[in-house]
């Protein structure tokens, strides 16, 4: 069966022109049942294969990326509007991704545990088909956070790309195939959540959920996970600040904005859309920040100089607008007009902290700054949030910067600097950010089960 049978097509919008940039058939309930089950067929014989046999076809997997990255990222760029420039990054990631997990089909280690009357040890065991969840803003680089561990641990994986961005996912498929991944170990689905999607999360052959997208929908995937006691890993949503003192290289703090709030048009879950400045210091950084969104390049995500594309949809627009009216606006940079989903990059500032583009998760290039006068008080009111997944604080007082670390309630912390992600570092969040790790060693480990087993030695 092909996902020919389907008869529902559905069309991928290119973010930029509004175009139709492809169309792609939905999978249907039969189909989806029928990708799972040939996924666990093929995943007892992957988990069966000597492991330097896996670990040398995820290399091969990871090589394949590495030489089709420059096509990967152009499709990439076109359907999310990513830059170019930042798109190659993203899919040279992915293969880095494929190549730091493809060491761990030889690494998976158990222990042996001193008991009386025999030996004891534990195996660390693939679950089997997980299911795997992923949104739209960086969808092949966080596709790959949950496949790659996933396959190094021995399970099958089968993907459902969010509806507006399948297209890398696609492709992955394709060259993870040719690169000698046995066919149906890596299944695709494609459709919408609340379909497709539930059906993956509510399968009974699915024995694990890796999801990542916003708070409301994890909560559902969790809640119906628990329902059936599956494995579930959440990625969510967040609302991460940045703690500037007035001791900091003030120049940097602002010019990494670029990347740190305004990345991806702000369509960053680590995005640090809250923007904390000692009193002393505020002037001057609004001023830095101001001289930032005018020299943002905004335009056309194919050319090598842009340096934010457009939002990924008119529906994330409209959602960005909404936050953004009744706020004051201390400085908006500029976008093109005509088609295409385009915001400009917009500081709030005075930003009453009550107010929901302060507090939710906005998902555009908009940031809310904040005066703050000291320690306790900054970290009192960036605690004050159900999120909890990322931030940094820039100082040049090394034992003040880690104790402020060590005092915010988020997964992953960086001092000066606004870099969240490492591949080989665990990501996930604190409170309603998620649960579980991404990425490094942890991530393999979530993608198993530990097996006990008991040898007497009596006779
Ligand atoms: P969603 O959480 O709705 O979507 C994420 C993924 O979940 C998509 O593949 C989606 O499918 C799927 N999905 C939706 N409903 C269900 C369901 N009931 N069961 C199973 N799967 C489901 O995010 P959105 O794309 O709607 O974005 C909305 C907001 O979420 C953003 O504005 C942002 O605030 C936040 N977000 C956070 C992300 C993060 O990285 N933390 C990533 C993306 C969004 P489909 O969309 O194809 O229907």
């Amino acid at each position: 069966m092909s996902s020919s049978c389907a008869s529902v097509r559905h069309d991928v919008i290119e973010p930029a022109t509004e175009g139709i940039l492809a169309s792609v058939l939905e999978t249907s309930s039969e189909e989806v049942d029928w990708v799972i089950q040939r996924c666990r067929k093929a995943q007892r014989g992957w988990a069966a294969a000597p492991p330097a046999e896996r670990a040398s076809v995820i290399h091969a997997v990871a090589d394949a990326i590495d030489q089709q990255v420059e096509q990967l990222a152009v499709i990439e760029a076109r359907n999310v509007g990513m830059p170019i420039r930042d798109a190659r990054g993203s899919m040279a990631s992915v293969a880095a991704t494929f190549r730091y997990y493809a060491a761990g089909p030889e690494r998976l280690l158990g222990n042996t545990i001193p008991v009386a009357g025999g030996v004891d040890m534990t195996f660390r065991e693939p679950i089997g088909v997980v299911g795997l969840i992923t949104p739209w803003n960086f969808p092949l680089a966080i596709a790959s956070w949950k496949v790659a561990p996933g396959l190094a641990a021995g399970n099958g994986v089968v993907l459902k790309p969010s509806e507006l961005t399948p297209l890398t996912a696609i492709e992955l498929v394709r060259i993870a195939e040719e690169a000698g991944l046995p066919e149906g170990l890596f299944g695709l689905v494609l459709g919408a959540g609340s379909t497709v999607g539930r059906q993956l999360v509510d399968h009974p052959l699915v024995g694990k959920l890796a999801f990542t997208g916003s708070t409301a929908v994890g909560r559902e995937v969790g809640a119906r996970a628990a329902g059936m006691i599956k494995r579930v890993t959440l990625e969510l949503g967040g609302k991460s600040a940045s703690i500037i003192f007035a001791d900091a290289d003030l120049d940097r703090a602002a010019s990494g904005l670029a990347g740190g709030a305004f990345g991806n048009t702000g369509q960053d879950c680590c995005a640090r859309s809250r923007v904390f400045v000692e009193r002393s210091a505020l002037g001057g950084f609004l001023d830095r920040m101001a001289v930032i969104v005018d020299g943002l390049k905004v335009g056309s995500p194919l050319s090598e100089a842009t340096e934010m594309g457009p939002l990924i949809s008119a529906k994330q627009r409209e959602r960005v607008e909404r936050y953004v009216e009744g706020s004051t606006i201390v400085h908006q940079g500029s976008a093109p007009t005509g088609a295409g989903f385009w915001y400009p990059a917009t500081i709030l500032y005075p930003v009453d902290e009550e107010e929901p583009a302060a507090r939710e998760e906005i998902f555009g290039p908009v940031v809310s700054v904040f005066a703050f006068d000291d320690e306790d008080e900054v970290i009192r009111r960036v605690n004050d949030t159900p999120y909890g997944l990322s931030g940094s604080v820039w100082s040049r007082d090394g034992g003040r910067a880690l104790r402020m670390a060590r005092a915010i309630e988020s997964g992953a912390l960086a001092i000066n600097s606004y870099n969240s992600v490492r591949l080989s570092t665990p990501f996930g969040g604190f409170k309603q950010s998620g649960m579980g790790r991404e990425l490094g060693p942890d991530a393999l480990e979530a993608y198993t089960e530990v097996k006990n087993v008991f040898y007497s030695t009596e006779v």
